[in-house]
């Protein structure tokens, strides 16, 4: 859909006051103003593009700054507005994020080729992470672009669709996975995957509607009997159909081997709940009226997944040998599972979304959430002159992550394949120091012993006890791995660092004291 000013107006009278939708107006002025005369590759005014980011950050629920911002994305690099006049109209936290945007642009548009997941170049990597690393909003906005883009790329020619879409699939979905937001994830995925092989989209989309036709009527009736069930019990509840996307099937279908028969949740019923306890209590009514199947019983309640998403999954057998999976969850995490970090910005205010910036450090982000303090220290050393390898990014940044638990409780968010000493650094980097040996889950655990999504991880300290330079081998984050390093060189049992990157460290270190 085509976006104009009233459109946009009108969308946002629903969330914002009185002065704030005077900022936007005169926002949209001016960056219509400016894209004055520039046409999308559609032909359309260019400034339908800025104007429907805009709009995807609203309903999104995002900050004023952040849709401010989504209108005046494309400003400062495509016209000759300028930062500084951007900072005296709207402000210096606006203009804080067009700079984000503009430079995760540049840092694009300096990348050739897109290896098999990240920008080849550290260089253009860093630009991305510092910017990034500043603001986390910066980066929702970039998949608002991304979006829009996405959903005009058949104006692009094929060479550009191809390589957009690659992108997206390989970096922006993640992103949006990473901050928890499904439902942008999904539609990225869904288009990119059409351009990237569109023969096989037609295929799987034509063997997804042959599948849903026979099963939807049995699956009416497993509903109906569940609401009769639910309402017998005096349960408040909604449900729903959800169908799985083309790209999740394409996904699961490299799983088991091209076989369709063996996907069971091409179609999921969903309740949705009012609280966690009637979640559980969903599961075990399910329970008592078919067989479920053990293995596919998945509480990421208790657990929830390292992007912070919470659900029961279950799969049961009805008498009529029909295979149903159902989702169960609160109307907030159902929230959350669509929209993901984004949420979590309006509803809490303006001031609170500072939280998140890199200045007043990200003590309040929820744990699931510490992937981008992660992020934004190595973007610090990046910063700081400091040579950081590709492998390092890729187990940090793209990788699968999995929840560990102190004894006390508190969840701890590492890369998948992470070493007790990854725990250690993590949690406090003289826990790290002294660490002496490890329990998990109430057993002794090897140094060399990954852990696993879920353990409960106790680090034995000894005050005696130091770091020895074998470790370097038992650490696998990019963080401990500093953190080690610096205690190694102070101990002097590796060299210090030389040259230049010496000089510039100790400038930083200075600065900072
Ligand atoms: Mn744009």
């Amino acid at each position: 859909m085509l976006m104009n000013k009233r459109d946009v107006l009108k969308l946002a009278a629903e969330f914002y006051d009185d002065n704030q939708l005077a900022e936007l107006e005169h926002a949209i002025d001016y960056a219509t103003a400016k894209h004055k005369g520039q046409k999308r590759k559609s032909g359309e005014p260019y400034i339908t593009h800025p104007l429907s980011v805009a709009a995807n950050l609203i309903d999104w629920d995002m900050d004023i700054d952040s849709v401010l911002a989504g209108v005046l994305h494309d400003t400062v690099e495509d016209t000759e507005a300028t930062l500084e006049e951007i900072e005296n109209l709207f402000g210096r936290d606006v203009a804080f994020l067009v700079d984000g945007v503009t430079k995760v642009s540049q840092a694009r548009a300096g990348m050739k080729d897109l290896g098999d997941y990240l920008p080849q170049t550290t260089d253009n990597l860093s630009k991305l992470l510092i910017a990034v690393g500043q603001d986390v909003r910066v980066i929702i906005i970039k998949l608002a672009d991304r979006l829009h883009n996405l959903q005009t790329l058949r104006h692009m020619p094929q060479a550009k669709q191809t390589k957009i879409a690659r992108e997206s699939l390989d970096v922006f979905a993640p992103m949006a996975d990473r901050l928890g937001m499904g439902r942008v994830r999904m539609q990225i995925e869904e288009i990119a995957y059409s351009y990237l092989d569109p023969k096989e989209f037609k295929h799987l989309e034509a063997l997804m509607k042959k599948r849903l036709g026979k099963s939807t009527r049995k699956l009416g009736i497993v509903r109906i009997e569940v609401e009769r069930e639910l309402s017998k019990q005096n349960m408040k509840f909604e449900i729903n159909g959800r169908v799985k996307s083309i790209y999740s099937l394409h996904k699961k279908l490299l799983k088991v081997d091209g076989n369709v028969d063996d996907i069971y949740d091409l179609m999921a019923l969903r309740v949705i709940v009012s609280s966690k306890e009637d979640c559980y209590r969903v599961l075990g009514i399910l329970h008592g009226m078919y067989q479920p199947m053990i293995a596919r019983i998945k509480d990421y309640i208790a657990i929830p997944k390292p992007n912070g998403y919470q659900s029961l999954h279950t799969t049961v057998i009805t008498p009529s040998k029909q295979i149903v999976e159902f989702q169960i969850r609160t109307q907030t995490m159902h929230d959350y599972a669509e929209r993901g970090l984004a949420a979590s910005f309006h509803y809490h205010a303006q001031k609170s979304s500072k939280s998140y910036s890199r200045s007043k450090g990200a003590a309040k982000l929820p744990a699931e959430m510490q992937w981008i303090t992660q992020m934004q220290e190595v973007a610090e050393r990046l910063r700081d002159g400091e040579e950081i390898s590709r492998d390092q990014l890729n187990i940090d940044l793209f990788g699968n992550r999995i929840f560990v638990y102190s004894p006390k409780g508190d969840i701890y968010n590492l890369p998948e394949g992470a070493l007790p000493l990854d725990f250690a650094y993590l949690v406090h980097s003289d826990i790290g120091r002294h660490a002496y040996s490890f329990r998990v889950n109430g057993n002794i655990h090897a140094f060399d012993k990954p852990l696993q999504n879920g353990d409960v991880v106790e680090v034995i300290t000894r005050k005696l006890s130091s770091p020895k330079s074998n470790w370097q081998d038992l650490v696998t984050t990019s963080h401990a791995r500093a953190k080690l390093r610096m205690q190694l060189r102070k101990l002097g049992v590796i060299e210090a660092v030389s040259g230049a990157a010496a000089i510039i460290r100790e400038k930083a270190n200075r600065k900072k004291s």
